[in-house]
Parts: C-alpha cells; sequence; structure tokens
C-alpha cells in the first residue's frame, strides 16, 4: 500500500525506468530516509548488451531478464509498479500512469532510448528494432522462418529474398548482429538446413560513415571490417538506406537488394513520457540537464543515462550547437 503524501513519513522518490541507470539510483538509495518507487512497463530488467545473442538463438531470454522486485527484495524502502508512464506534472509533482497517478518529492527520469528510424516511415514499418526482448525474439523467428520459407521454393531467385539478411548501422549492435547471423551461415544451415547452400545465403552490413564503429580508434573499425569479412559479411560503406518495402531494400548508392529482413541498428533516440519542456530536448531526443543530471526548468526532477544531455563546462559549447542543429532539422 503506498501512502499520500501528508501520510508519508519520508519523501518519496519516483524512478521511472528499471534499466542500468534506474537501477544504480534505486540501489544507492538503500537505507536512506526516503521512499523508492521504481515504475517500469516491464516487471524485469533486460541486459541490453546481450539481446544480440537471444536474436541469434545462442541465449535463452531468461538469461539476460532479471525481474526487477527479486533484485530489490532485501530493500525495505523500495517499492515498485508495473505501467507505462504517460505524463509528468511538474507543478503538481504527479506522474500519470496506465495504473493511476503517483505523487513525488523527487524523480528521476531513466527511461532510456529506443530506435530512431529519422522518420522513414516505411523503413519503420517493415524492419527489425533491436531494442527489446520481444525484438530479439522476433529477430530469431524471422530469420528462421525465413530459412524455412526458402527451403520450399525451388529455384534459386526465389529463394534470394528470404536468404538475404541486411543489417543497417555499423556500430556495436550492427556489428556484433551481422556477425551473429554469418556465423548461422557458416557453422548451422548445412547442419540444421541441408536443403540451403551457404553460398545462396548472403549478410549484408550498410552502414552510411567510411567506416564501422567509427566511435572507436581506427585500428578497431579496420580489424572490425576485416573480421566480419573474414566471416562472410558483405560490409556496404557511405551508403545508407533510401527506403524499404518490406521486399527490396533500395541504398542510396541505387543499388536494390531483395530481401524478407532488415534489422535496424542505425540509430537510437531518447524516450520518455510528456510534460518535458520541448525547449530542453537536445539532439537524439535528450533532455538538458544540468552537471548535477537535474533537468534545467523541473526542480527536483532528474535525468540520467541514455534519456540525458548531461551539460557540463566541458561539453556545453558542443551541446548548444548541437542543438541549434537538431532544433533546424526537427
Ligand atoms: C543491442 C545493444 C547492445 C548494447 N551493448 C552495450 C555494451 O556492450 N556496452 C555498453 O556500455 N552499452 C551497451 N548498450 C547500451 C546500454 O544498454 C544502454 O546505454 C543502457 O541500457 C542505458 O541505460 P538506461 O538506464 O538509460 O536505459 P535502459 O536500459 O534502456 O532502460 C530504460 C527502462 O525504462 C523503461 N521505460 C521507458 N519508457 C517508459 C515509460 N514511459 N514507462 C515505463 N517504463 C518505461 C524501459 O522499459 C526500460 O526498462 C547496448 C544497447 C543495445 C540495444
Amino acid at each position: 500500500m503506498l501512502l499520500n503524501r501528508s501520510e508519508r513519513k519520508f519523501p518519496r522518490v519516483i524512478v521511472i525506468g528499471g534499466g542500468f541507470g534506474g537501477i544504480e539510483v534505486a540501489r544507492r538509495l538503500k537505507d536512506k530516509e526516503v521512499e523508492v518507487l521504481l515504475i517500469d512497463r516491464n516487471n524485469f530488467h533486460t541486459f541490453q548488451p546481450l539481446l544480440y545473442q537471444v536474436a541469434t538463438g545462442t541465449l535463452a531470454s531468461d538469461s539476460i531478464a532479471f525481474p526487477l522486485r527479486k533484485m530489490f527484495k532485501s530493500q525495505s524502502n523500495f517499492r515498485f509498479r508495473m505501467a507505462e508512464v504517460l505524463r509528468i506534472d511538474k507543478d503538481t509533482k504527479v506522474v500519470h500512469t496506465s495504473v493511476g497517478e503517483f505523487d513525488y518529492d523527487y524523480l528521476v527520469v531513466a527511461s532510456g532510448a529506443t530506435s530512431n528510424f529519422f522518420g522513414n516511415a516505411d523503413v519503420e514499418k517493415y524492419s527489425l528494432g533491436m531494442k527489446s526482448i520481444q525484438e530479439a525474439q522476433n529477430i530469431r523467428s524471422y530469420v528462421l522462418q525465413n530459412l524455412e520459407e526458402a527451403v520450399l521454393r525451388k529455384n534459386a531467385d526465389d529463394r534470394e529474398r528470404f536468404m538475404n539478411f541486411v543489417v543497417v548501422g555499423g556500430g556495436p549492435t550492427g556489428v556484433e548482429l551481422s556477425g551473429a547471423i554469418a556465423e548461422i551461415q557458416l557453422h548451422m544451415l548445412k547442419k540444421d538446413y541441408p536443403e540451403l547452400s551457404k553460398h545462396e545465403m548472403n549478410v549484408y552490413l550498410v552502414e552510411g560513415l567510411g567506416e564501422v564503429l567509427a566511435a572507436l580508434s581506427d585500428k578497431s573499425s579496420r580489424d572490425a571490417k576485416r573480421y566480419l569479412e573474414e566471416l562472410g559479411v558483405k560490409v556496404i560503406l557511405n551508403t545508407v538506406v533510401k527506403e524499404y518495402d518490406g521486399m527490396t531494400v533500395t541504398l542510396s548508392n541505387g543499388d536494390q537488394i531483395p530481401t524478407k529482413t532488415v534489422i535496424w541498428g542505425a540509430g537510437v533516440k531518447g524516450q520518455f513520457p510528456e510534460g518535458i519542456n520541448p525547449d530542453l530536448v537536445q539532439r537524439g531526443n535528450r533532455i538538458k540537464t544540468n552537471g548535477q543530471c537535474q533537468i534545467i526548468d523541473m526542480p527536483g526532477v532528474y535525468a540520467i543515462g541514455d534519456v540525458a544531455a548531461t551539460v557540463t563546462e566541458k561539453n556545453a559549447e558542443w551541446i548548444a550547437r548541437s542543438s541549434t542543429s537538431c532544433a533546424a532539422t526537427r
């Protein structure tokens, strides 16, 4: 039973999101004179770095899902509600959720990020994201279902669409995933699908920049590309996906790839409930905070993790420049 503001002995800290950020905040408040209320749309934490292993069937989904109530069972000031947070009302200090309203004294927005399709509705409609366990399971069943479909097609032209796999985005997600699908081609195909030839299966990695893993050192980028190519991945650089209608991908260089499977790892954007001043939303849909993670015009409200753009003395100029260009393109 949750008490009202006037009945509570200690202030209530609501944390929106049981990802890495939200969990850490809730843990650090153990033994403090506060009530912690964690709200997440799922009652489990998703260990995102291992999503690609679920997507390729090397790990079961329950290996990367950790029940939130169990994680905090020894923390007496901890409460949990499974709900979608819809809106934050900073004036009344209430969050509106799919299961009712909860008032707060302090609020931490740790709602993370979701796939960014950069406004391309068709690509969003037909391609597969990789941000949740459900999406990872979808990828796994899509890959296997398409191989099953390929088995039923008699001629190579008909099989092509079911045996081409396109991964978009050469960051860590795209690199890991394309490599893992190529391993299916190398090691599993012959054993599990003797009717299919590994030479007919193609894994493409499409990246808009001139290198994969662009955020890492030049050597890492070069090595990653070489390893992928050794595995058989066709790495296409300096190219973006222009269109996808569920059957054929059209690239910015005009090339087309017939495929039933496009996996989107080309970008993320912050996700958060309504109630945040739009002027504070920065590049990548991230909420601007000060160096203490406090949302600039919301006293007692903080944003952390993937949803936050924290401004410090060091990065203030860069953030200001990026938001100007962001406002121009939004
Ligand atoms: C495939 C993949 C691989 C990755 N690999 C690495 C890696 O190797 N190393 C690394 O450092 N990082 C990695 N990352 C990034 C890392 O996982 C994120 O930076 C991290 O999860 C961000 O933590 P967070 O707490 O900000 O958000 P998240 O972990 O995304 O958690 C946000 C939580 O908020 C909940 N939520 C969101 N909106 C609402 C709402 N309105 N109502 C209720 N609940 C809501 C969500 O259900 C979720 O549980 C990877 C990410 C992906 C997708």
